[in-house]
């Protein structure tokens, strides 16, 4: 395969950016760690990976995060739990800056912390596509969604709560598509275009 347009960018700082690379590799899409600036030259998307979002913030140097600010102006970025924390417009954490993309109101750790991680079964809108059963979800000290902008549209549910939401080329998760077979977020992903 070679490089194009299309080639999936993962940020690589820290976090579970491994297994963005082996799902999309399952889908024989190329995909490459990001860990500077000029990783990002012929990407065609981004992955902001979980993670834990105030080491995140603490390893984004400036120019890298600068450089991620610029190339989301063109290109889809999809954040997955820490990712969709440092997709979201506001942190109530002082110590995470996120790059302000997505209109929401998040809570760090809304469903507990660790000992709190569980799965569940989601519910998808029906523009994420076939199959249209639910959606396994694995939710790892997971932010929780405490209010929605105006022009976000929440794309999967675990009970009243929004766990997926895009808004324009941007898409966030709270838990975790990488982490099970089920692909079908990341196919959706591949299919936006900004
Ligand atoms: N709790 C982490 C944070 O606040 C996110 C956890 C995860 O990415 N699995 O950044």
């Amino acid at each position: 395969m070679a490089e194009s347009h299309s080639t999936v960018g993962v940020l690589a700082l820290q976090g579970d950016f491994e297994k963005h690379l082996q799902a999309f590799a399952a889908l024989k899409v190329l995909a490459r760690e990001v860990r500077a600036v000029s990783d990002l030259d012929g990407l065609g998307r981004l992955i902001v990976p979980g993670g834990e979002s105030t080491t995140m913030t603490l390893l984004l140097v400036p120019e890298l995060r600068a450089a991620i600010m610029n190339f989301c102006r063109a290109h889809p970025v999809w954040g997955t739990c820490a990712g969709m924390i440092m997709l979201a417009k506001e942190s109530a954490d002082p110590r995470v800056k996120p790059f302000g993309l997505i209109d929401m109101d998040l809570e760090r750790n809304g469903y507990g912390r660790q000992v709190h991680s569980f799965e569940a079964d989601l519910r998808v809108e029906p523009e994420i596509g076939e199959p249209s059963g639910p959606l396994r979800g694995v939710f790892i000290r997971a932010p929780r969604v405490k209010g929605l902008g105006a022009g976000v549209r929440p794309l999967v549910w675990l009970g009243d709560d929004a766990v997926a939401v895009r808004q324009g080329h941007f898409l966030a998760s709270a838990f975790h598509p990488e982490l099970t077979g089920d692909l079908r977020l990341q196919r959706y992903f591949l299919a936006m275009n900004p």
